[in-house]
């Protein structure tokens, strides 16, 4: 799906991929793994916790230009601060910002999170900062789960609550400070709050606008804020301010020739590293869990080898980091053992920003990550392994010259270097847009096409988001928000395919169980062992919708405290509660919408032979795109773009013969395209219901 392939990856032994269809309000960190992570559970190390709350502050970088961030505030609109991850951003900034008065009279200072855990974890630690409950002066908004208050002073955000708040008040008139942090990261949310503070900010010069980043590579994030035009540098409305600005030099190697044995020469390096380069920690990046399990293993066969065969080895500990291992288990990268021995972590990306390791000075680049795509001919999202930009390059290089100077050993060429693409592609363009039109409708910009965005996104996804939207019915023949439909679709705080589907539900008299469905949808990590189908054990044969609806009202008819049946049936009990909690959220907005609480088995119409029948055509009303027909040779095809899918392993409809018409949830690819969450349709259905989408011959 993606076409960035180059001839360099082809000869690599390809890392296996994980696709599927993203949310657009993500629960996890976004696909590299995991997903189970609860507020406390988020990866930060403090090499001062044997000080007062008040020391920790003090040691930190950030505070070394704490007056210097106060000064360029008063003096600039827009303040670009770009500091390594732990030097204080996040936690610090709005504190300094509260201390020097910027939220008196009733007002109060945001701070933006791509992630909600992130926005969950962060509140926690600056309440207890502040000597603090949560809520009081510091309080966290994420989807769901909302901490604010009155007197609330600080309130982290995902951005995504914040891009929702400004449905009720466009200007966000009670704040006269804006942090969007994380901004490297350039998560889609993201892009579009800084498009939207952008236009804010020319209605309301009074409001500034902090950036926080944690690589250099900011300049164009200050340049779109700028809205200086006279070329004259001095009356710049943007400035950036950076923290820690030196690091020490690097020296880069490359492979004279392409590899062609991906894993062998990562081992064969890491190896030569160990037992010829003096004392220092080693860091490889690579792509996911599986590949890092398949390094370890050869290195532990490589090293122990070595030790046999020649000399004594010097003592070294080899250390997995992904963000889908246990918290005790990531917290060891920041272990420190005994100098003497040389620790080897074996990392995804999340060593390039989101954490800071002291003491590297060796880096392993293999030159790839785990990205998600999407393609807007066939309107699938997916995880794929794709080359680095050169900006994710030369940041994963310098992780290795934090405390002295280092040396990173890239494994390719330099003419590949050359070739990679200078920045990575921000997600906006990369992503199903559909959300964003909507939402950006329902803000009441209409010419979407002339939004000013940091980086515009590629116009086929855009005409399939609009395409889409149109099918659902929440735009009309102007391209305009449908009243009423297309404005609660957009108020509603799930994917809009997720909210048509709740609106359809109430007549076809089913939106108690469809209500159910999305919230089982919108959770992840059910199940607790993932590659063995529990599932089976609540099959309904119309597919794994409702199954998981059949899961979810036996588990709700046991007692809430009876924890022993999750556990016996495999079953994560903290996701089903979390569940159970979306579902309540879901009803409430139902109710303030005014969307009837109807239940199918109260319906004793005997023209209803198959219950079923109703829950699967509201299924189809949202997801209608995502229809398949089954193949000769057992694969399916997508009915509008022709692509080839196949059944995941762990669908309750793997086991059945296969059903002629099914529709999809989600798509994962690993050795194959596979399907994810199954329902049987018939095809009359999809032109009965989405006739403007299917226009084939019945
Ligand atoms: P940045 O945003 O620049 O990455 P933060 O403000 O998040 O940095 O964190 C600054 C420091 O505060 C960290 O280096 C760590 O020492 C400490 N810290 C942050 N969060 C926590 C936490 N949850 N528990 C303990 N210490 C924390
Ligand atoms: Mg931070």
């Amino acid at each position: 799906m993606s076409s960035s392939t180059t001839s360099r990856q082809q000869q690599h032994q390809q890392p296996q991929q994980q696709h599927r269809l993203s949310m657009f309000d993500r629960d996890d960190d976004g696909g590299s793994g995991g997903g189970l992570n609860s507020a406390a559970d988020l990866l930060v190390f403090n090499s001062n916790q044997k000080l007062s709350i008040t020391q920790q502050r003090i040691a930190l970088p950030i505070f070394q230009v704490r007056r210097q961030i106060l000064y360029l505030l008063e003096t600039h609109q827009t303040l670009v601060i770009v500091g390594n991850t732990g030097c204080g951003k996040t936690t610090q900034i709005p504190q300094y910002l509260v201390e020097a008065g910027w939220a008196e009279g009733g007002r109060s200072i945001v701070c933006t999170q791509p992630r909600r855990v992130a926005a969950m974890s962060v509140a926690n630690r600056v309440a207890e900062e502040t000597g603090t409950n949560i809520g009081e002066i510091v309080g966290y908004a994420v989807r769901f789960e909302d901490t604010i208050t009155e007197s609330t002073k600080i309130k982290y955000m995902t951005d995504g609550m914040l891009i929702r708040e400004m449905m009720m008040d466009p200007l966000l008139s009670r704040y006269p400070v804006i942090m969007i942090d994380e901004a490297h990261e350039r998560s889609l949310p993201t892009d579009i709050l800084m498009g939207l503070l952008k236009k804010v900010q020319a209605r309301r010069k009074d409001l500034k606008i902090i950036v926080s980043s944690a690589t250099l590579d900011a300049e164009d994030m200050c340049q779109f804020f700028n809205s200086n035009r006279t070329g004259d540098k001095s009356k710049d409305t943007a400035v950036i301010l950076s923290i820690e600005g030196r690091n020490y030099p690097v020296d880069i190697h490359y492979l004279l020739k392409s590899s062609v044995n991906y894993i062998d020469t990562t081992t064969t390096t890491i190896v030569d590293i160990h037992t010829t380069q003096p004392p220092g920690d080693v860091l490889v990046f690579l792509t996911g869990q599986e590949e890092i399990e398949t390094i370890r293993r050869a290195l532990e066969d490589r090293l122990s080898d070595a030790n046999g065969k020649s000399r004594r080895l010097s003592p070294y500990k080899i250390i997995p980091l992904y963000s889908g291992l246990p918290m005790t288990k990531q917290m060891k990268v920041f272990e420190k053992p005994d100098i003497k021995v040389r620790k080897i972590i074996l990392a995804t990306n999340i060593a390039e920003t989101s954490i800071t390791i002291d003491g590297i000075v060796y880096v392993v680049d293999t030159g790839f990550v785990k990205i998600k795509t999407y393609s807007g001919r066939s309107g699938l999202e997916s995880l794929v392994v794709v080359p680095t930009s050169q900006a994710s390059a030369n940041q994963r290089a310098g992780r290795a010259g934090r405390n002295r100077p280092g040396k990173c050993y890239r494994l390719y060429t330099q003419e590949a270097f050359s070739k990679l693409s200078v920045h990575t592609l921000p997600e906006i363009q990369r992503s199903n847009l559909a959300p964003v039109v909507l939402q950006l409708k329902a803000l009441g910009i209409d010419n979407i096409l002339n939004f000013d965005f940091v980086s515009p996104p590629p116009p086929d996804a855009m005409i399939r988001a609009l395409e889409v939207l149109y099918a659902l019915g929440a735009l009309n023949d102007d391209c305009k928000l449908t009243t009423p439909v297309g404005h609660i679709m957009a108020e509603f705080p799930v994917e809009p395919q997720f909210s048509r589907m709740i609106l359809s539900s109430v007549n076809y008299g089913c939106s108690e169980e469809i209500i159910t469905i999305v919230a089982m949808l919108s959770i992840q990590g059910l199940f607790v062992n993932q590659s063995q189908s529990i599932r089976r054990s609540f099959t309904v044969k119309e597919g794994d919708h409702l199954t998981l609806l059949n899961l979810f009202n036996i588990f709700s008819r046991k007692s809430k405290s009876d924890s022993s049946w999750c556990h016996e049936n495999q079953i994560n009990y903290k996701v089903m509660l979390r569940c159970v909690q979306v579902r309540k959220q879901l009803l409430a907005y139902a109710k303030k919408y005014q969307i009837k609480l109807i239940s199918i088995t109260d319906n004793n119409d005997k023209n209803i032979p198959d219950k079923t029948v109703p829950i699967r055509k509201a299924i189809v009303s949202g997801f209608f795109t995502n229809a398949a027909h089954l193949q000769p040779d057992g694969s399916y095809q997508t009915v509008k773009d022709k692509h080839k899918l196949w059944i995941h392993p762990t669908s309750v409809l793997s086991t059945v013969n296969s059903p002629e018409w099914v529709l999809f949830h989600d798509v994962t690819v690993t050795t194959k395209e596979f399907m994810k969450e199954l329902c049987v349709i018939e095809p009359s259905w999809l032109y009965e219901i989405a006739p403007h989408f299917y226009k084939f011959k019945s």
